[in-house]
């Protein structure tokens, strides 16, 4: 039967051997780990992974299509999930070695990042994830400051998590061919990170700053905080510089003032 796939679910399949052996070698599954791998597809991957022997794998799909396929292929091996990825949770695998991979749909790429970064206690039962996006998200996700990358998405990234680049991936490698390159990404959650009453208070702090990035950062910090001057004096802001002047760690500091003077 021809399968046709679908555009809405981000499905580019990989196919080149090498990248698939490399997403698995950056993972290092040992026997003791669990794993999740979200958006299998066709299984490439799932197998690569399963050859690992890991203590459990679970994946979850949403296509019901993909599902059946993944039935046949791994029978009761292993876990099939078929849900949004968004929609599951992690209670069920709350050990400190669990790995989670993805070749993600890039439709939802950011959003399901964020919702691992805000998940409460993710340091504590995760040990990495190893993720491939477009390219032009990677850049964005482990830009330094001072360039045109940096932003919200960087921000949000690096405040509980280590990213490193591993490859950047040409569209030859998955079919069907995306029109972009890709890139892989590993993460390891820190241990030590910036502690907040609620982290959509960060999301809210960079939006600010970021929807007129252009701007000088006196504008935001006027919009935030009705003493603007004695916060901008106590961080050692220069008004007159950009949003993406900033670091991470001044955002992470701003929202603590934020949080201590505006709640
Ligand atoms: N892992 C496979 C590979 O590397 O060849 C497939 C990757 S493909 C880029 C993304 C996969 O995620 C597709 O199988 C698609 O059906 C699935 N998917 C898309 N949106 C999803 C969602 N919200 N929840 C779960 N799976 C999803």
């Amino acid at each position: 039967m021809k399968f046709n796939p679908k555009k809405s679910l981000g499905q580019n399949f990989l196919v080149d051997n090498k990248v698939l052996s490399k997403i698995v070698e950056i993972g290092e599954i040992e026997h003791q780990d669990f794993v999740i791998e979200v958006g299998p597809g066709n299984g490439a991957l799932t197998e690569k992974i399963f050859e690992k022997k890991p203590k459990k794998l679970i994946v979850i799909e949403k296509d019901n299509r993909l599902s059946v396929v993944l039935k046949k292929k791994f029978s009761n091996n292993i876990s099939i999930v078929n849900q949004d990825m968004m929609d599951f949770t992690y209670e069920d695998y709350q050990t400190n070695k669990l790995i989670i991979f993805g070749n993600l749909p890039y439709n939802i790429s950011t959003q399901i990042l964020a919702k691992w970064i805000k998940t409460e206690n993710i340091d504590k039962f995760c040990k990495r994830l190893i993720l491939m996006f477009q390219k032009e998200v990677a850049d964005r996700i482990i830009a330094e400051t001072n360039t045109k990358h940096f932003g919200r998405l960087t921000i949000l990234s690096n405040w509980k998590m280590e990213v490193k680049k591993i490859i950047d991936i040409e569209p030859e490698s998955f079919k069907p061919s995306p029109k972009v390159k890709s890139t892989l990404l590993i993460f390891v959650p820190k241990k030590n990170f910036y502690e907040f009453n609620d982290p959509k208070n960060l999301e809210h702090i960079t939006n600010v700053f970021f929807t007129q990035r252009r701007k000088m950062i006196k504008k935001p910090l006027k919009l935030l905080f009705k003493n603007y001057e004695d916060v901008s004096k106590k961080l050692n802001l220069d008004l007159k510089l950009r949003p993406q002047n900033l670091d991470n760690v001044t955002y992470y500091e701003i929202c603590k003032l934020y949080e201590s003077l505006v709640k």
